[in-house]
């Protein structure tokens, strides 16, 4: 549940519950308190957009105070895998900065509580916000969550569609295949291009099942409209966050099984921050990948890092060239150098290359006199939906 309303006076939690969330008051007015020999103590009044019971969250623990609805209030549940996640993902340094900073909470409200009713002798004690660690402040973050749980939301609910990039054979422009590219159709938002998702989808953890559900979907889908006997190979994008377990052999290995889908038309395609972190592990990953019969593409070359020690160490079949670098060929300046040299380079090392983002038809002879067997970009096709597919195989 992302939403929950409490009428005035309900208890949102108590003290001494474990506490697995945290919540976001989107509106009304909730009450902070404790009980201490019978006496009554406000510890703080939240209003619209305020956090509170983020503490407990991160560190594991129990409500130190009670949450009461003062009006009818409304609050929006942040589940504690979510800020955990969070905070794991931060610098480390953030994370210790945290700890400390929530034992230093703990130890001042303990004192605070226990000294207060006998100090103060009256029956209703209110404090400042500042002293209590139920509470904190938010606006930012209300804007993440209802960002996150829409993209849980579309996932579940199969929004998320591959749209088809034609990858063309330079020489002679006829269709090898196509990229996937997810779209979000989103019953609000419409159309909603991956630079609006895909960040968010990484930073929740969610982007896995999103690569996921469009090679699912794009296996399905090319696989009903391609013709018997034509075979254009798939290619589909793989977030970094798979190169750290094995999870996606497997699912991978249970799409193809699936749809049917011929492995040997299947690449995959990874960009290099997919490597940097654990290449060991990520070598091992793109190893039992090949296993299955899927071969892999090297995406985004020539952006990141483009070490050539990751080329002749790591088992690629294709290597992409970035349409920044593609755009400066027949330019005069090095970046020609640069391309030509990759692309021998490639070659020699029995890669197949495509280049990026061929906007205008004056690379081609460029591109075919270096030996790039294969070119993607908007002279050729944008990326289309899978109603238009057969439209394209035809033509
Ligand atoms: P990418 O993998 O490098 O995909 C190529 C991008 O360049 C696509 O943008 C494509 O529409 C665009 N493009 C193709 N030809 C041209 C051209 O001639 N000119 C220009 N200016 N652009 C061209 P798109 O579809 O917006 O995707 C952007 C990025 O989002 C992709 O870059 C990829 O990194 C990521 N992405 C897309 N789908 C997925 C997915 O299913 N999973 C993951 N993890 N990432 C995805
Ligand atoms: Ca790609
Ligand atoms: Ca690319
Ligand atoms: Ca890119």
């Amino acid at each position: 549940m992302i939403r929950k309303t409490y009428l005035p006076g309900a208890t949102i939690f108590f003290e001494g519950q474990p506490a697995d969330c945290a919540y976001i008051v989107e509106r009304g007015q909730v009450e902070i308190c404790a009980v201490r020999d019978r006496t009554h103590i406000t510890l703080a009044t939240l209003g619209q957009g305020e956090i509170f019971g983020e503490m407990a969250v991160l560190d594991d623990g129990v409500r130190s105070a009670e949450a009461r609805a003062v009006q009818e209030t409304e609050v929006l549940i942040i589940r504690s895998d979510q800020l955990r996640r969070r905070i794991l993902e931060a610098e480390p340094i953030v994370g210790q900065v945290l700890s400390s900073l929530i034992k230093r909470f703990r130890q001042a409200q303990t004192g605070l509580l226990s000294d207060l009713p006998t100090r103060m002798g009256t029956s209703h004690v209110v404090m400042p916000n500042a002293n209590c660690d139920e509470i904190g402040s938010s606006g930012a973050a209300l804007e993440w969550l209802l960002r996150e749980y829409d993209l849980e939301r579309g996932l579940a609910a199969c929004e998320f569609v591959p749209f088809f990039q034609p990858i063309v054979m330079i020489e002679d422009r006829s269709i090898a295949g196509f990229e996937a590219l997810a779209r979000w159709r989103h019953p609000e938002r419409g159309l909603v291009p991956p630079s609006e998702f895909i960040d968010l989808g990484e930073r929740c953890g969610l982007i896995r099942h999103i690569d996921l559900a469009i090679i699912a979907e794009a296996c399905r889908l090319l696989r009903q409209a391609t013709p018997v006997g034509a075979t254009p190979f798939l290619s589909v994008n793989l977030s970094a966050q798979h190169f750290t377990d094995f999870g996606v052999v497997a699912s991978l290995s249970k799409i193809l099984s699936d749809t049917g889908f011929d492995p040997a038309h299947l690449k995959v395609e990874l960009t290099e921050t997919a490597l940097v972190q654990d290449p060991r592990k990520a070598h091992e990953v793109l190893t039992q990948i090949k296993g299955l019969g899927v071969t892999i593409a090297l995406d985004d070359f020539g952006t990141g890092y483009s070490s050539l020690s990751y080329l002749h160490s790591f088992p690629f079949d294709v290597l992409k060239i970035d349409q920044s670098f593609v755009r400066q060929l027949g330019k005069p300046g090095r970046t020609h150098d640069i391309v030509e040299t990759i692309i021998m380079l490639a070659n020699r090392m029995g890669m197949l290359v495509v280049a990026e983002g061929i906007e205008t038809p004056d690379l081609i002879p460029p591109l075919q006199q270096l030996g790039c067997t294969f070119g993607q970009g908007y002279h050729y096709s944008r990326p289309v939906p899978a109603s238009e597919l057969a439209g394209l195989l035809a033509r």
